[in-house]
């Protein structure tokens, strides 16, 4: 499971403290010198309550799964992404920051995707592992 508690709200650094509070990072000056600057950022508690652990091992395997919507969920527009009907197949990402979701990765390469809605996952599976 993940080890971090926390993550800075404006470089983006996890740690293991366990409490809201400045970040510690630094960060060198733009100019040249060996000084360093304080990251202003706050630590905040990682909510991981809105990660669904049906798809845990496979963002952790980085094997593409197929959902089975629930019903209804097809029809729906305006979740900001594309659904092929009642399956939908692609990579599980993770969104970054202080309450991380898994996300829709419709290609390998891509780089961002969109939520994936646990509410209306009727089921999942993995579809295996390939390799290039
Ligand atoms: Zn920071």
């Amino acid at each position: 499971m993940e080890p971090y508690k926390t993550v800075c709200d404006k470089c983006g650094r996890k740690t293991w403290y366990e409490t809201e509070q400045q970040c510690h990072c630094n960060f060198p000056d733009n100019d040249g010198t060996p000084d360093t600057t304080r990251c202003t950022g706050t630590l905040k508690i990682i909510d991981y309550s809105a990660l669904d652990s049906r798809f845990t091992r496979f963002y952790d395997a980085d094997e593409r799964v197929e959902v089975v919507w629930k019903d209804g969920y097809e029809d729906y527009t305006g979740y900001g992404c594309r659904t092929d009907g009642k399956k939908a197949r692609f990579y599980v990402g993770k969104s970054t920051g202080w309450k991380p979701v898994y996300l829709q990765i419709l290609q390998k390469n891509s780089t961002g995707g969109a939520a994936i809605l646990s509410s209306a996952v009727e089921s999942v599976r993995g579809l295996g592992i390939y390799r290039r």
